[in-house]
Order: structure tokens, then sequence, then C-alpha cells
């Protein structure tokens, strides 16, 4: 198989769908790799480390596309990409259908298949191709609030870990699944004072039997959500209801309660927010204030760390190339019910309940 990866077009996109390891796999596993001059460069990868690797450079998206029976790519096709791609031809990445119906539109046109990285679920029903960026959002949260709270960022001018004699900053984490528990885990770290609040008591057992000293949980109800956001220096936002908008836990009328210059860091933004007050931003434009409170709402935040988020997303993902590439799409989703789970758009049709109903569509 011919397998293509372009360079990502988004804005502030850093990432790039293939490491060199997986041009080697999948060279060594008889494949032909072709990769856009380029395109692993926000990720620190030069070309001639993929050459190294038996991929071949081409110069151009076009060449790219035009060439491939797979096409691998990390966000969603931009509509110049929808141009591109052909029938019959594999595009494997993110696209979040039911986020856009536009782009809905425009794939069902193009008569490629759209086998998304969002849908494919693991032997668990767990979502292993979303739970690396969850853990990248999760811990970076951290470090985002940190520098946010530092008060040339009009933040309340405090050190997460305190000092000998100074208290350490109070952080809330509103759900305690993939992305609270890494942020839990790099703000105890820094010796902060941490509370996890969720509704899952069996994840609450689980976090207190795993967590230190300096991290709590508590159930997240409207009492305990009140009474922490009142002590808060930060605030990690990172509750999920699978298909679902995100709850407001943070009403608009709590920020009055907060401290000046405390930091609302909304991981959950992708899903609607968690904070009423709340509305995406992105990496060059980032925080907005509200009520003296700083908020952080930027949806693609694994992007920023682009290296890191590029090797823990191509560690997953590969494998999954490699089935598709070795088997072809058909052979690969009869052994792998989870390539089956992925496959949202075929050759023009739905494949996909939840998009098909989302936009009243045919499936
Ligand atoms: P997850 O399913 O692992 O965890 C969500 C947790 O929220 C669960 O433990 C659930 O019990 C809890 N929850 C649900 N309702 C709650 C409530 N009312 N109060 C407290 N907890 C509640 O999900 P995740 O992987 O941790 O993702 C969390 C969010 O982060 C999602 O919206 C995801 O899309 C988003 N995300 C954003 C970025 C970004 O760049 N902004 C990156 C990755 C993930």
């Amino acid at each position: 198989m011919i397998i293509g990866v372009p360079r990502e077009i988004k804005q502030d996109e850093y990432r790039v769908a293939l490491i060199p390891v997986g041009a080697e796999e999948l060279t060594v596993a008889g494949h032909t790799v072709l990769v856009e001059k380029g395109a692993g460069l926000g990720s620190g990868i030069p070309d001639e480390l993929y050459e190294e690797n038996g991929a071949e450079i081409v110069g151009s998206a076009e060449e790219v596309f035009a060439r491939s029976d797979m096409v691998i790519k990390v966000k969603e096709p931009q509509p110049v990409e929808w141009a591109l791609l052909k029938p019959g031809q594999l595009l494997f990445t993110y696209f979040h259908f039911a986020a856009d119906e536009a782009l809905t539109r425009g794939f069902l046109e193009t008569g490629a298949t759209a086998v998304a990285y969002e849908t494919l679920e693991g032997r668990n029903g767990q979502l292993p191709l979303l739970t690396p960026m969850s853990e990248v959002a999760g811990r970076m949260s951290i470090q985002e609030g940190a520098k946010y709270l530092e008060r040339p960022q009009l933040g309340r001018g405090i050190l997460l870990g305190g000092v000998p004699g100074v208290a350490p900053a109070h952080i809330v984490i509103l759900g305690g699944g993939v992305v609270g528990k890494n942020a839990a885990q790099i703000a105890a770290g820094f010796q902060a004072d941490v509370v996890i609040l969720d509704i899952n008591v069996d994840r609450l057992r689980y976090l207190e039997d795993i967590m230190p000293a300096n991290v709590n949980t508590l159930y997240s109800d409207r009492h305990n959500i009140r009474a922490e956001l009142e002590l808060a220096d930060l605030v990690i936002g990172a509750v999920l209801i699978p298909g679902a908008r995100a709850p407001v836990l943070v009403p608009e009328s709590s920020l009055k309660m907060m401290k000046p210059g405390a930091v609302l860091i909304d991981v959950a933004v992708d899903q609607g927010g968690c904070i009423e007050t709340s509305h995406p931003t992105t990496h060059s434009d980032p925080t907005f204030v509200v009520d003296g409170v700083v908020h952080y709402c930027v949806a693609n935040m694994p992007g920023a760390v682009g290296r890191t988020s590029t090797y823990a997303l191509c560690n997953v993902t590969l494998p999954y190339a490699l089935k598709l590439a070795n088997l072809g799409l058909e052979a690969a989703c009869a052994q792998d019910h989870g390539l089956l789970t992925a496959v949202n758009i075929h050759q023009g049709q739905i494949t996909n309940h939840a998009v098909a109903e989302t936009f009243g569509l045919e499936w």
C-alpha cells in the first residue's frame, strides 16, 4: 500500500501523523511511505530522518494525496484538502464529524473512507486514540495554570508550591478522569494543595488510593463545588459526559465569590466547557478575564507541545495504521472490531449512527 503523510495546515497545529520509527515499520512491512516536505518540522523531525527510515519526501500535499491509497493525518481535513481526496481512498485521522456539519457533508462528497481516531474503541470500550491527548492536556493544564497565576499574566502572583512559611496554591480539579488524574499528579509534584471532585465515587476511591497525601477527593455536588471555588487559586475543568455537552459546574454568578486573579483552565471547552463564561481560545491569544478571574480556554492544548503530543499520538495510532496497510480496510475491520467502530463514512455513505442522527442523514 502507498501511505501518505501531509503537513498539517490547521492554525496552531504542530503535530505530524507519523514518526520516523513508523516510517521504518511500514516500509519494512513492504509499503511505500510518502511524507510531505517539512511535515515533521513542527515536532522537531527533519525530512532527512524520515528518509533515513525509508520514506520518500515529496514536494506538495497535492502529490501526497494523488499518489496515496491511505493518507494519515492529525487534524480533520481542511476544505482545501477535501478537494484532494479520491473515491476509495482511506483517510485515518481525527475528524469529530458530529461537531462539524460542513465537514461531514464535504467528506461525503469525496467518496473516500473516513477512519476516525476519536471513535475507535479499545477492548474495554475505552477510546485509546483519545487518551494520550487527555494525558497531555491534563499535565499541561498545571503548567499553564502556574504561568497564568504569575502577576505579569494578570494572575494572583502565587507560586504553586509556596515556600517554607507560605502556603501553597489550592488547586481544584473538576472531574477525575484521564485529564483530572494527570493534572492532579503534576500538581501534587509541585507540592500544591489539591482536591479532585467527581460524581463517580468508585473513581474517587481509586484516586484516593493512588494519589499522594497532598491530593484529597470530594464528591462533586453544588455545595462542595461552591465552597471549593471560594478557596481556589487554580481551577481545572476536566469533566466529560460521553456524547453530551459538558455540564456547567461554574456558573457566572460564582466568579464574584472567587479570589481576584484566580485562574480557570477549562480543558473541557472542546465539549462546550464546564465554566459558563468560557469560550474557545487559541494558543496565540489563550486567555481573557471576567470579573477579575483569568480564563484559559484553548480547545487544542496538545498542539502547543507538538513534539510530546506527536510521539504520544503515534505510539497508539501506528499499530492500527499498520493493520490497515497490511490487511486492507475490510480484513482489518474483520480482525479488529476497534477499526470497525472507527469507520464513520465509507465511500459516500455514513456508517456512524451518532453522526447520521446529528445531521438527520441516512446511514
Ligand atoms: P474522562 O471521561 O476520562 O473523565 C471525565 C470525568 O468527568 C469522569 O471521571 C466523570 O465521572 C467526570 N464527571 C462527569 N460529570 C461530572 C460532574 N458533574 N462533576 C464532576 N465530575 C464529573 O474524560 P477526559 O479524557 O479526562 O476528558 C475530559 C475533557 O477534556 C473532555 O471534554 C475532553 O474532550 C477534554 N479534552 C480537551 C483537550 C483540549 O485541548 N482542550 C484535550 C484533551 C481532552
